[in-house]
């Protein structure tokens, strides 16, 4: 039988909120991806497997209500959306912060579960959070809202069921505090959330792994593509976080040039290449601009948002062979793909969540420049999360060469599956469904092997 794209999204919008729109935009892309793999799949018909896989296993929603520091009683919303652990515990972060909802969650929840699966590790899918605002409230405020919000999500998960991690507001800081409440409610010394301090059972690599691992994915998907690597390249880079940072750091472990960062107030060029010692030390404190930048380095230019022309981040129209979007969501639009495509860019990586957006995507694959979504090539950090859990299990610390060897390896065995995915259904070039269908096969057929 042929998959009805547009009959599944209406029964589930029956049992969802209607108003669930990133999830929805989520799930048809990814039906559209595995479609020709659905398509008169009798076996993945009879074991209802698309219907299973667009349904979460549970969504727990709470209250969490905690005292301010004017002794005042607070109320927020707490959830988890346990999506899928047909390949191992559940497993995404927390988010902190005024936007999260149920639609947010499950979007991430359900993207969470293929990205899990590309890592090859025993990882289900998972989100949950908040719309606490970590931004504006005292070290306590924090610590107060972090031990009411394990109170109630304490009973969900453990080292073996549910996993949580950090996300956007939920930082090693907020981490500790969560994994302090949990011991103390529960005597349990386990590894039930990663991204943990050193100093109590986290990873080496762990806060570099996502923009390492963006690096070590763009590398051998050039290799694969017989297209040049990195060395002696121009390379931008946008946002100025952890993974921007960990992105510009390994760019010049391989000599390349990152010229560029950004932050949600403007953009910064060095021809040069970024002072990253420089970055670091401005960017130690989140309130500062990168303006700064240029007070010690006066070649480099930077740029107001407000200056920005309309509708054009001015960061993108700056010739290179390579750009790494690792800021946020939908930075990266139709006119800055044009733009990067003309002045000659070659390749794509995303190392945010969802940076480009579905046009800009669409011109890069008609362009023929080579794009790695983020599923595949933001993995880096879920995969040193689950060698935190490893090593957690086996009580042992790993040391970095270790870690950062085993993280190499995972993410250019992502490459070669998605490549090989690619070349599989004759998709080309199109990385973004050859993820999807390689992510996909792996739960699904997992799933008709446990049964029901
Ligand atoms: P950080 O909070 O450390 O950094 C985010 C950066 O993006 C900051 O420089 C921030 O600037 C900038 N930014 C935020 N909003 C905008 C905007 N509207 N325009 C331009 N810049 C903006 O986050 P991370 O580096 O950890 O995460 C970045 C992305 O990567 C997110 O999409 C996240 O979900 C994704 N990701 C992160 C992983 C990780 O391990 N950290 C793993 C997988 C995905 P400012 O300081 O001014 O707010």
């Amino acid at each position: 039988m042929s998959l009805n794209i547009k009959q599944t999204i209406q029964e589930l919008k029956k049992s969802n909120c209607s108003t669930d729109t990133n999830f929805f935009q989520a799930v048809t892309e990814v039906l559209e991806s595995i479609k020709p793999i659905i398509d008169n799949n009798k076996i993945y018909e009879a074991h209802n497997i698309v219907k299973r896989i667009v349904t979460p296993d549970r969504v727990i929603k709470f209250k969490v209500a905690w005292v301010d520091d004017n002794n005042k009683v607070q109320i927020n919303r707490g959830y988890r959306v346990q999506f899928d652990n047909t390949l191992g515990p559940y497993k995404g972060g927390l988010r902190f912060h005024p936007t999260v909802n149920e639609d947010i969650l499950s979007f991430l929840a359900f993207e969470q579960i293929f990205k899990n699966a590309l890592t090859g590790l025993p990882l289900g899918g998972a989100k949950g959070g908040s719309d606490f605002d970590p931004k504006d409230k005292s070290d306590m405020e924090i610590m107060r809202f972090c031990k009411s919000f394990m109170v109630e999500l304490h009973r969900y998960i453990g080292a073996r069921v549910d996993v949580p991690a950090g996300d956007i507001g939920v930082g090693s800081k907020e981490i500790g505090y969560l994994y302090g409440a949990y011991k103390n409610m529960t005597s349990l010394y386990e590894g039930v959330l990663t991204g943990k301090q050193i100093l109590f059972g986290g990873s080496h690599i762990r806060p570099e792994a996502t923009g390492y691992g963006a690096v070590y994915f763009a590398e051998k998907l050039l290799e694969l593509n017989k297209m040049p690597q990195l060395k002696n390249k121009i390379c931008l880079v946008s946002g100025s976080g952890n993974v921007a940072t960990y992105t510009i750091q390994k760019l010049y472990h391989l000599k390349a040039i990152p010229v560029s960062c950004s932050d949600s107030r403007g953009v910064l060029y060095d021809k040069d290449g970024i002072d990253l010692k420089l970055l670091k030390s401005i960017k130690q404190d989140r309130k500062n601009s990168l303006k700064l930048y240029t007070k010690t380095k006066k070649a480099a230019t930077y740029i107001d948002i407000k200056d920005f022309e309309e509708n054009q981040n001015n960061l993108w129209d700056i010739a290179c062979f390579a750009a790494f979007p690792c800021a946020t969501q939908n930075e990266l639009n139709e006119k800055d793909a044009k733009n990067l495509f003309s002045n000659g860019c070659k390749v794509v990586i995303e190392g945010a969540n969802m940076p480009c957006t579905p046009q800009a995507v669409d011109v890069f694959l008609n362009n023929d420049i080579l794009f790695g979504p983020a599923k595949a090539a933001n993995a880096g950090g879920v995969a040193v999360s689950a060698l935190e859990m490893s090593q957690n299990a086996a009580m042992q610390s790993w040391s970095i060469n270790k870690v950062d060897k085993k993280l190499q390896n995972i993410m250019c065995n992502i490459s070669q599956d998605i490549h090989q995915t690619a070349k599989l259904h004759q998709l080309g070039k199109n990385y973004v469904k050859a993820a999807n269908i390689t992510g996909f096969k792996k739960v699904a057929d997992a799933m008709v092997a446990l049964g029901v």
